[in-house]
């Protein structure tokens, strides 16, 4: 594929591709790696047949490497892309929006590795394999904080000493702004509006999970903080906490490193039902009759429901609740359950659209009832950074 756009995902252990026509923006090929800097390292790509195994431990440069010769052996690659597209996911505050790279851009994202350190080191090290492996070939990077940088200060800052916001940029940053931004996009669409006039409260519910809401375009609220741990309750992140249980749990002889692994690692599904930090398992288990899975539901609905009703706050009239992400838009009983804490408000669901996650209504699934449009909308991280490295690189010209 001549001018394609290669876009990179590049997660802790995980590394994702997608390639799109510069022109049309369709996706032609699509690829993923997982368990990378492990023995039993694997890349699969589905447009070619089956797994190929990775070298034992490989890198996110070696598997980069690996699945870019795949698809130019194959043909789906033809030459070097027209522009590369990269996540990165904290920008911290000096990014509003997608940037061009270069080494000011480099070091930039790299003094944000504090914030964010078991994520940009890797969206570096991608950043930094494209530009050897494409000489020449601009890359662009796009930021998951970027969209949120217009939250007011009411909204961003913790109430601590103000001198940790001015001296240390400790602030709510918020994360998932691209799949958000994507939601305004998509919304103001079906809804005939133009995104700058549209306000929504979106719901990204995938493994991480994060709600925003959206004000006539603007982000002006979000429930991620610092880092992606604060918010509603996720696969395997506790989300917020009472931060006193770090001074209780000392004393219960849980050091420092084990808590920060405990809370992203071993808390929300997972933690409280024991089992797994997967939605679809957890709502099986339930229906078989399985406590701790339906409490773990029941956990993760209500803080999301309390979570859509602080949102309000931001808002001066909404035009659609949104679900998107694995949970989101497949999970009928988590929208339902989590709508139900909230008649008051006025949100009610026809429980038929809502079985079909609103396939055949436009992504609608409110009641004629409801006092506000609930939509479900598949999201796509991967084609909104490849409209931002055509946006800023001219690619498709
Ligand atoms: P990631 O954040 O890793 O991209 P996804 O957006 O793919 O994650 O979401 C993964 C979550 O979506 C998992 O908890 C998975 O169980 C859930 N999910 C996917 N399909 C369904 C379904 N049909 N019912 C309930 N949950 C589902």
């Amino acid at each position: 594929m001549e001018n394609a756009i290669l876009v990179v995902n590049c997660g802790s252990s995980t590394l994702k591709l997608a390639l799109f026509d510069s022109h049309s923006l369709r996706c032609t090929a699509t690829g993923l790696a997982e368990r990378l800097n492990h023995d039993d390292a694997v890349a699969r790509i589905p447009e070619l047949e089956g797994d190929f195994p990775l070298p034992a431990g490989a890198t996110h440069r070696e598997a980069l490497e690996a699945m870019t010769k795949a698809l130019t052996d194959s043909g789906l690659l033809s030459g070097p892309p027209a522009a590369i597209g990269h996540r990165v996911v904290h920008g911290g505050e000096n990014f509003r929006e997608a940037a061009l790279i270069d080494d000011q851009v480099l070091e930039a994202i790299e003094h944000c590795a504090g914030l964010a350190p078991l994520h940009n080191p890797v969206n570096l090290s991608g950043i930094n394999s494209t530009r050897s492996l494409f000489p020449g070939v601009p890359n662009v990077a796009v930021f998951d904080t970027a969209y949120h940088q217009t939250l007011p200060p009411k909204a961003y800052l913790y109430a601590v000493p103000y001198s940790y916001y001015r001296d240390w940029g400790v602030r709510r940053y918020g994360f998932h702004g691209i799949s958000h931004s994507f939601m305004l996009t998509e919304a103001a669409r079906r809804l005939g509006k133009t995104p700058a006039t549209t306000s929504i409260i979106s719901a990204h519910l995938g493994n991480g999970c994060s709600i925003a809401a959206i004000r006539d375009g603007l982000s002006a609220d979000t429930s991620m903080g610092l880092t992606p741990l604060e918010g509603l309750v996720m696969g395997s992140r506790s989300g917020d906490i009472d931060p006193g249980l770090f001074d209780y749990l000392k004393s219960r002889g849980i050091a420092q490193d084990q808590l920060h692994h405990v809370l992203n690692h071993e808390s929300g599904l997972l933690g409280l039902s024991g089992q797994t930090n997967d939605m679809r398992t957890l709502c099986d288990l339930a229906e078989h009759g399985h406590e701790p899975s339906r409490i773990a539901i029941e956990v993760f609905c209500f803080r999301l429901a309390r979570y859509i009703g602080a949102m309000m706050a931001s808002l001066h009239h909404l035009d659609a609740l949104v679900f998107t992400g694995g949970i989101g838009e497949n999970s009928s009983r988590v929208r339902e359950q989590t709508l139900d804490n909230l008649k008051l408000l006025g949100f009610d669901l026809d429980q038929e659209l809502n079985r079909y996650g609103g396939e055949y209504s436009g992504g609608h699934i409110e009641s004629p009832e409801s006092r506000f449009p609930v939509l479900v909308i598949p999201t796509n991280e991967e084609l909104v950074i490849a409209r931002e490295a055509v946006r800023l690189t001219s690619a498709s010209n």
